[in-house]
């Protein structure tokens, strides 16, 4: 019986693979089923295209170039990371480092240069850019006589110039460890290039702390932290901490009052979004809010992204005036948008008219989580849903920040048991027309334990680029330096699917394998396939997909499996091994990559099968495992313990 019910699961997980990996090709069968009878839907209208010819000219000529890079003198700031990181990859590939100039120069047809930004020498060639269509992130790569032009707005170009060395040179960034380029290039034809890419998602925030902590490769990799996107006082928690900071006298008798006090809910943890239904209290708690939001978004001139958000605690206000609402439309969240509305349309003015701030297009943001997940909205009898009436629909600059706490991420979106967030996201929908989402991937009371959340990434990124969503974070381990269970490759997947949400998902997976760990990919390819399978076993044992589990107990890890694994991580330590003469930096990089592959084994060896070894082999392999954690900077064992007594 239980043998059976196995077998079931795994041929299910089975035809699950192989649906990911056929879905959004061109030859694409049509089978969308999925678990539950839902239909997957296909996101078209997505911005990606590509035209590579060639020319008769030469970027590379005999290990010489007469290539220079071309920026404005504003440019020259405004593109400072761009320029930088064209020279050091250029110089990378070729031994050629690129000199970089400004001038306001015509086009010229025979001129020869890699130009940066909105230039002169741009601006007199016959091409036009669409910016608006581009937006913060998106660019423009266009060969126009001898000379290459990389177009769009700050991040838009610095995106741009890798796309450019991939094209030049295969570049791309893997992980914090590994980035692919070739080498020793002495002659390189200049291509005809006509590219135009915006991404699915416009802010991208990296799953793993990996990319968190270490800006390089995160801009390498396309992804932007939550504070590169919004203004840090308007971060996470801030309506009592910056927008209307409770505020204290002293009365007569010596004792503390609070002022204002009909602004908040009568615990003060939360505002009271209505002032008790006091129509003075109301207009100057608007105009208190509106100041802070004025001096927030002038302190931080290079974010536009501004949260009005409630306190991280599961309470509301509970007066007659917000009570009064929450009777009516059934959640407390309406009051929030009369609020966010209101306040809004005050600011309209300022914002549309204020020199500083009229041409930053700034988006408002409120939280659906906790007292104010449920929508104002009514599912109808099609199964789409309508906004109770028209009030409660937010300004056009007001988006909605889904938090799920709850959700099982191991599972597709379309999965029956994720209807959760299918039903927020289709009922918020009716009030909202912009999402940011923060999802989570990632068992946080144990970092070491891979998190199996594969088969269901792209449905999730697909899911979220059709209903509006401008920023996604899948939470992981945030907070820590290295990675394990395979958490590089779940890095490098979320940064590719958010950026292009239909590339296929295998694919991705084995160029990942190529590019990190060379003649060792199969062997470590076929590591990651032997843990999918061993994973889809452990859902039949009972495993849970919560990111509160923590499944590490011996009925899911057996131990013939793990120590096959390490044989099979020693054997690709020896795949490697002629790079430690010819090429000892590549050789470090790929067996720093294995290494920290064999810490999540190791670790459930340790916590498993510790009775099995000897004393003596005991010791060693603690001594070892806790020597390499170490070396490589794994410094959490879960979201709030730290590596550092682990094993003492
Ligand atoms: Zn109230």
């Amino acid at each position: 019986m239980i043998k059976k019910r196995i077998l079931a699961v795994l041929l299910a997980s089975i035809s699950l693979f192989s649906l990911a990996s056929c879905k959004n090709g061109n030859d694409n069968d049509g089978d969308n089923s999925v678990p539950g009878g839902a239909v997957k839907p296909t996101v078209t209208d997505t911005i990606h295209e590509f035209s590579i010819e060639t020319t008769p000219y030469s970027l590379v000529k005999n290990g010489a170039t007469e290539y220079k890079i071309l920026v404005s003198e504003q440019g020259k700031i405004t593109h400072a990371e761009a320029i930088s990181e064209l020279q050091l990859f250029f110089e990378e590939a070729t031994d050629i480092k690129l000199t970089a100039v400004t001038g306001e120069e015509a086009f010229d047809n025979n001129a020869k240069y890699i130009s940066l930004g909105d230039t002169n020498f741009l601006q007199t060639a016959d091409v036009s850019i669409d910016y608006k269509t581009l937006g913060t992130q998106g660019y423009e790569i266009r060969t126009i006589g001898q000379s290459v032009f990389v177009c769009g707005a700050k991040q838009g170009v610095l995106y741009g110039v890798y796309e450019l060395l991939y094209q030049l040179f295969g570049f791309e960034t893997l992980s914090n460890k590994v980035t692919y380029i070739e080498t020793s290039v002495k002659d390189l034809p200049l291509p005809k290039l006509t590219i135009k890419e915006v991404p699915d998602i416009e802010f991208r925030v990296p799953v793993t702390g990996t990319q968190t902590n270490d800006a390089d490769s995160r801009h390498r990799m396309r992804m932007l932290n939550s504070e590169e996107v919004i203004m840090a006082e308007g971060g996470q928690h801030n309506t009592l901490r910056y927008i209307l900071k409770p505020e204290y006298t002293v009365d007569e008798n010596g004792n503390e009052v609070l002022l204002h006090p009909s602004w908040y809910s009568d615990d003060v943890t939360q505002l009271c979004y209505t002032a008790r239904g006091n129509a003075e209290e109301y207009a100057a708690m608007l105009a208190a809010a509106a100041e802070s939001v004025k001096r927030i978004i002038l302190k931080y001139p290079s974010q536009n992204v501004i949260a009005i958000s409630q306190m991280d605690v599961v309470s509301w206000c509970e007066c007659d005036a917000c009570q009064a609402l929450e009777d009516k439309y059934g959640t407390d969240a309406v009051s929030q948008i009369y609020f966010i509305n209101d306040l809004t349309d005050y600011l309209d003015e300022w914002l549309t008219t204020e020199e500083a701030v009229k041409d930053r297009d700034i988006q408002f943001m409120i939280f659906a989580y906790h007292m104010v997940e449920e929508a104002p909205a009514v599912q109808n009898e099609d199964g789409t849903w309508s906004p109770i009436d028209e009030s409660v629909v937010l300004n056009d600059n007001v988006a909605v920040w889904i938090a799920a706490l709850y959700e099982d991420y191991t599972l597709s979106v379309h999965h029956e048991d994720s209807y959760n967030i299918r039903r927020l996201m289709e009922s918020w929908h009716a009030c909202t027309n912009t999402y940011f989402i923060w999802a989570y991937n990632i068992y946080f009371d144990n970092y070491l334990i891979p998190y199996d959340s594969y088969g269901a990434i792209q449905d999730m990124i697909q899911y979220f680029v059709l209903h509006d969503t401008r920023y996604l974070w899948a939470q992981g381990n945030y907070n820590t330096h290295q990675n394990t269970g395979y958490d590089d490759l779940k890095s490098y997947l979320f940064s590719k699917l958010m950026w292009n949400c239909n590339l296929d998902v295998n694919t991705l997976i084995s160029n990942f394998f190529d590019k990190v760990y060379r003649e060792a990919a199969d062997i470590m390819e076929g590591t990651y396939w032997a843990w999918r399978l061993q994973s889809a076993k452990q859902i039949a044992l009972g495993r849970s997909g919560s990111i509160y589990a923590s499944p590490h107990a011996a009925k899911f890890w057996p131990q013939g499996y793990l120590t096959s694994q390490l044989d099979n991580m020693e054997a690709a330590k020896a795949a490697i091994e002629h790079y430690k003469i010819s090429d000892p930096k590549l050789y470090q990089a790929i067996y720093d990559s294995i290494v920290c592959e064999t810490i999540s084994p190791r670790f459930l060896l340790l916590e498993n099968y510790s009775n099995t070894f000897s004393n003596l082999s005991m010791l060693d392999f603690k001594t070892a495992f806790k020597k390499d954690v170490n070396l490589l900077g794994f410094d959490r064992l879960s979201e709030h313990v730290t590596l550092e007594n682990y094993g003492d």
